[in-house]
């Protein structure tokens, strides 16, 4: 059930508060495009890993997808998930045990899509989460006419976003979301490239494999060298510098797009 928290007649703006309820650490479902299960970066499992450990947690990671690239026989996958429902980490009193330092999903959630990357703005860029009524801030913040073509501009949109959601979510959902990007057009070179010859893997062969990570398949087959793998996950995908980028944005030029909701 949503709980509206912004009253028509009002002219005050929609924030998203969470309520703790604990809705998104009990289930995965609803958590970026559906996933059944917490997705995880393949620059997060190491220390995800290493969390479970320090606090003695069980956790079962899995592969969301894999593939094989059938001319050098390689498995790979995009991203990893973490089954277990409710999260492991998730204590009696529906405190995390990993707070400080938990995954890029838990940070940015409510938001699935970050504006900046993605400024054609719809219901996709949130989670189903009872501390936001997402209709309603889209309405009321970005100023849309429902079945109207509306015009925003990734300025204005991540100035909205930041403000209703605050910096944490915000750099955390223009991480996930550039990273997203990269896996869209890598993949879409891939298929046009005659080099390579994928192949989707059967859910019941996953058990026998163990898949690469998407960035390291893209090393193997000569796509991306092993130190611009580091400057991606350090740089381009990195807290700071994505933190610089939300500021430059907002103080910048500003791009139109239409768009319909
Ligand atoms: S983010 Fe949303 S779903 Fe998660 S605990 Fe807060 S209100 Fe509940
Ligand atoms: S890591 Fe923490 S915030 Fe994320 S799902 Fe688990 S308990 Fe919730």
């Amino acid at each position: 059930m949503k709980i509206p928290i912004y009253h028509r007649m009002t002219k005050q703006k929609v924030k998203f508060k969470c309520i703790s309820c604990g809705k998104c650490c009990q289930t995965f479902r609803d958590q970026e495009a559906k996933s059944n299960g917490l997705p995880l970066r393949e620059w997060e499992l190491a220390k995800f890993k290493e969390l479970a450990k320090k606090h003695n947690v069980k956790i079962n990671i899995q592969p969301i997808d894999i593939a094989l690239e059938k001319r050098s026989g390689l498995y790979f996958c995009v991203d990893f998930k973490q089954i277990i429902e409710p999260c492991p980490f998730l204590d009696k009193n529906k405190r995390c045990l990993i707070y400080s330092e938990r995954p890029l999903t838990c940070r940015m959630y409510p938001l699935a899509q970050n504006p900046i990357v993605f400024p054609n703005i719809d219901l996709s860029h949130f989670g189903d989460c009872p501390g936001l009524d997402a209709k309603e801030f889209i309405i009321k913040n970005l100023k849309f006419k429902e079945g109207k073509e509306n015009k925003t501009n990734k300025q204005f949109a991540a100035k909205e976003f930041l403000e209703a959601f605050g910096e944490d979510a915000f750099v955390s959902s223009l991480i996930v979301s550039w990273h997203q990007a990269f896996v869209k057009k890598a993949m879409e070179n891939i298929v046009q490239d005659k080099s390579f010859k994928l192949r989707k893997v059967s859910k019941y062969d996953y058990p026998k494999i163990t898949p690469l990570t998407f960035f390291d398949f893209l090393i193997r087959k000569g796509y991306m060298e092993e130190d611009s793998k580091e400057k991606m996950i350090e740089g381009t995908l990195g807290y700071e510098r994505n933190k610089e980028m939300t500021y430059s944005i907002i103080n910048g030029e500003p791009g139109d797009k239409k768009v319909v909701i």
